[in-house]
């Protein structure tokens, strides 16, 4: 199969392409900014138009995404970006007979005072997000029903999965627009060579979060397009366990040669939403071998690869 892999520069477009060796019979097309502008209808038709870039299946993960902060900063772009962008591509698949396909949400879309924890595939529109991303949240949102709407009406194959917070090489490092993993990392990595600094953490730590390894979710979704085990279009949460953030940026302090005495907490910035919690009885059901890389791995090949890559990385 030929298969095009949106925002193909990201996180998780660079932990697939990591990957692709294990697919061998497939060919991966990864598009960026570069040859094509999602948020332009224009672009993404004369992209798609091209007798050069024809394909069967798409893995769509491009989005404008960001932390906490950015969020609660850019609601009206996040929304109007993403609608914009899911509107074009599903318009796009449908013209250019693209019948499979893999939607990338998020479970910061869901609930934040939900009826029950953990939530499960069936929760994802039950009550409002939390206000820091309502922006976002609402047009992941539409995504899901989008992708149920095509497949009902053209017979479609699209399959929206649903990743917790993801972190890895290749993430975006921005101190002020990041997800808590960067942005802690980054400006971490910077006070360290201050002798006897404090390493100032915001919230209260409370809070608890699900974090993936982005290559787990690479393999997840290709092997969920692709090995035809998973036998349906329904939503399908990946996550792995749950930690506060204060366990999460113990660990992060560890993977950084960083005494855990030195920590301190801001409790006057924002903790967002306390708990999300998400179900992966499902994705358990259908990959029960599965095996995720743990917290600390995860954390300890992130940080590496952050010191290696000091010049090029995004922040
Ligand atoms: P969220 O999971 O969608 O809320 O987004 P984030 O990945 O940005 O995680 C936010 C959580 O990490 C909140 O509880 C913040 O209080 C906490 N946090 C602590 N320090 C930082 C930081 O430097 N940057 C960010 N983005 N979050 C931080």
């Amino acid at each position: 199969m030929r298969i095009a892999v949106t925002g193909g520069n990201g996180l998780v477009g660079n932990a697939i392409k990591a990957i692709v060796y294990q697919y061998p019979q497939h060919e991966f097309v990864f598009l960026t900014r570069t040859n094509c502008e999602l948020t332009s209808r224009m672009s993404v038709l004369t992209f798609f138009s091209s007798g050069d870039n024809r394909f069967d299946y798409i893995i769509h993960l491009a989005a404008k995404v960001g932390g906490l902060f950015m969020n609660l900063d850019s609601n009206v772009e996040m929304f109007s970006e993403n609608i914009k962008i899911n509107e074009n591509i599903l318009f796009a698949c449908k013209k250019y007979g693209i019948k499979r396909g893999i939607f990338c949400l998020s479970s910061c879309i869901y609930p934040c005072n939900p009826s029950r924890f953990p939530m499960d595939e069936s929760m994802i529109h039950e009550s409002p997000p939390h206000h820091s991303n309502e922006g976002y949240a609402y047009a992941k949102r539409m995504l899901e029903l989008q992708c149920r709407q095509y497949n009902k009406a053209y017979g479609s194959e699209y399959i929206c999965v649903i990743p917790v917070n993801l972190y890895g090489p290749y993430d975006n490092f921005s101190i002020k627009n990041g997800h808590v993993i960067p942005a802690i990392m980054n400006r971490f990595h910077g006070e360290k060579a201050k002798k006897d600094g404090k390493f100032t953490v915001y919230g209260t730590g409370r809070p608890y979060r699900q974090f993936l390894f982005a290559r787990d979710f690479a393999k997840i979704m290709c092997d969920v397009l692709l090995d035809n085990k998973y036998d349906n279009t329904e939503p399908l949460i990946c996550c792995n366990d749950e930690t506060t953030i204060k366990e999460m940026v113990g660990s992060l302090a560890d993977a950084m040669d960083i005494s855990r005495d030195k920590l301190e907490w801001d409790i006057n910035k924002s903790d967002g939403c306390m708990k999300k919690t998400v179900d992966n009885s499902k994705l358990c059901k259908y990959y029960p071998d599965f095996k995720f890389t743990s917290l600390q791995d995860g954390l300890k090949e992130t940080y590496k690869w952050f010191c290696d890559n000091q010049t090029t990385l995004r922040q």
